[in-house]
Parts: structure tokens; C-alpha cells; sequence
């Protein structure tokens, strides 16, 4: 039996085949090439799926559901994408637009939660009963699974843990609260900090400004990482702040849920214990179980993009 799983992102479509130890077997994408209509998007869909199953040597009969993971506020049991803000689009009946052209029964998710289920089958999180997975991207993704289950609450909209507040009145966030989790712990936040940083030293003894050939627009998430590695302390004072501000974030998440696991996904998650050391001793002195004998463990999310494929193609329906 094989699985076929979609992550529809803003900048990319991938499209791959799933088998029944989760592993990913063909793999076709194209460009989302957004904004175009609905329509077109779904006939780039189909493209994808009717040529990765060839790419599978398998045959479309194969297939008994597709799972489709989008960015935004999608409802499982309707099968409509009521927003989605990356790809311009309201209340876009895509099950009923893609089971129209590929006669199968259409599955869809939030992508941050499906990537969160796909770490949870065959990642990071295999082998717990609960977990949550963030992702460090443009924003904080974030996806929880209780009891082996996705849980989005009762309106499908919930795990939206980059928009809790960590600083009240704290920096503007796209969501029109103000001091949201996401404008510091995400890849853009620290960017934005590293950015600060580097404004507040002498520019001819900034030693990141240098690095950047004098180019402050040439900041990325791991600027303030490298420059801490060259003895910077300026950079050091960066990442030391920047983990501040995550392990915040994953002390409440921990502190509510317990998950056996939580791991980090995203670009960051590649620092490894650079990163994950001095936020795991954060974690230690700031959670609220600091005398339980079991503990939360904090890892790096281990399938990378693949996993939004594989939660994706794993989906189950939903009741209505
Ligand atoms: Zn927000």
C-alpha cells in the first residue's frame, strides 16, 4: 500500500509517494508561482501526483486518499482552505477541486501540523505519545499531537503557539498582537536582533558588520551564530538573547502540554547543540517540573521538508 502526500508551500509544490514504513519513495515539485488561480494551482497538483506515481512505478489505483498540507487556517473535515495568507487565497474548496480531477478522496491539514505528525510517524518524535514540533522559519510553526492524534482544537485553527504572547506590549506582529512568541524566536526575529545588535556598535568595530563586508542587509540566521564562534561577544550577547526568548516560549508549551518530545525544525535547527545545550539548561531552570523524574526532551527535528510530505500523505480523515 502506498501513501501520496502534498506539501503546497508558498514558494513550492512537492509532491511524493509514501510507502508503508513512512519512508518517501519518488518525489516530484514544481513552483507555486503564487498569485494564479485556484484552479491553476490544482492542475499543477494533479500534474504532480499523476507524475510522481509514475516516478513510483505505481499506478494511480494504487492510491486510496491524497493528503494535501497548506499554509493558514484549512478545515480537515470540510476540505476548504478558509485563509491562507501565503497563497492569497479564501475559502478555496480544494478537496472538492482536487477530487474533481483526480477522482480520490482528498485530505488536508495545516502544513505545520502535518509536518509535526510527519515527525511524530518517522522522525524526531517516533515512539511518543504526545508531542510538538516547532519549525524556526519566517514565522514559528508549530504543531501538536496528543495521543498519537493532530490536535487543532474545535475549530481545526488552534496549535498556533507562535502567536502567545512572550513580552506584553512587546515588537509588532503580523497577526496585530503585539510581543507574539514568533517576532523573537523565529529565523526573522533573530535577524532583526542580530540587525539591532550590529547598529548599536561602532561601525568601524563591529565585527559582524565586517564579516557582512559592511552589508547589513546580508543578515541571516546564522550570522550572530558564526560571529559567536569567532569569539564576537557581540554575537555571543545575540544568541544568548535569542535562546532567551525561544526557551521562553518552549517552557509555556511544556509547561501546558508535557509532550514526551519536542523537537525544532527550520534552518536555526541546524546550529545542533550549539543551539540545543544552552536551551535544554534554559528549559531546566525555568519549567515548572523541575522534580518529575520523567522530563520533556528537546531534539532538532530530524526529516527536514520531508516531513510535511510524510504527515501529509498519513493524514486520516476527520469527523465532520
Ligand atoms: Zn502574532
Amino acid at each position: 500500500m502506498f501513501h501520496l502526500g502534498i506539501d503546497l508551500g508558498g514558494t513550492n509544490i512537492v509532491a511524493g509517494i509514501v510507502n508503508e514504513k513512512y519512508e518517501i519513495v519518488a518525489k516530484a515539485s514544481c513552483k507555486t508561482a503564487v498569485p494564479r488561480p485556484e484552479a491553476e494551482i490544482c492542475d499543477s497538483m494533479a500534474a504532480l501526483c499523476k507524475e510522481v506515481v509514475k516516478k513510483a512505478g505505481i499506478k494511480m489505483a494504487d492510491i486510496k486518499e491524497i493528503g494535501i498540507g497548506v499554509p493558514g487556517a484549512i478545515n480537515p473535515a470540510t476540505g476548504v482552505v478558509e485563509y491562507s495568507a501565503n497563497l492569497f487565497f479564501h475559502n478555496w474548496d480544494l478537496g472538492e477541486m482536487m477530487s474533481e480531477r483526480l477522482d480520490k478522496r482528498i485530505l488536508i491539514e495545516n502544513d505545520a501540523n502535518a509536518a509535526a505528525y510527519g515527525e511524530f510517524l518517522a522522525g524526531s518524535a517516533k515512539g511518543a505519545t504526545n508531542s510538538i514540533t516547532i519549525t524556526l522559519g519566517t514565522g514559528v510553526g508549530a504543531g501538536i499531537i496528543i495521543d498519537g492524534k493532530i490536535y487543532s482544537g474545535s475549530n481545526y485553527a488552534g496549535a498556533e503557539m507562535g502567536h502567545m504572547v512572550i513580552v506584553m506590549d512587546g515588537r509588532e506582529c503580523n497577526c496585530g498582537r503585539r510581543g507574539c512568541w514568533e517576532t523573537y524566536a523565529s529565523a526573522t526575529g533573530l535577524i532583526n536582533m542580530t540587525k539591532e545588535a550590529i547598529l548599536g556598535e561602532r561601525a568601524d568595530s563591529s565585527y559582524m558588520l565586517k564579516a557582512l563586508d559592511g552589508d547589513i542587509s546580508k543578515v541571516n540566521g546564522i550570522t550572530a551564530f558564526d560571529a559567536m564562534r569567532n569569539g564576537d561577544a557581540t554575537g555571543a550577547a545575540v544568541v544568548e538573547k535569542y535562546i532567551k526568548y525561544l526557551g521562553c516560549g518552549i517552557v509555556n508549551a511544556i509547561n501546558i502540554f508535557q509532550p514526551d518530545i519536542l523537537s525544532i525544525g527550520g534552518g536555526i535547527s541546524h546550529e545542533g547543540e550549539t543551539l540545543l545545550a544552552p536551551l535544554r539548561a534554559y528549559v531546566e531552570r525555568e519549567r515548572y517540573t523541575k522534580h518529575n523524574d520523567k522530563q520533556t526532551v528537546i531534539c532538532a527535528a530530524t526529516l527536514g521538508n520531508d516531513a510535511g510530505i510524510i504527515g501529509a500523505a498519513m493524514l486520516r480523515p476527520v469527523k465532520k
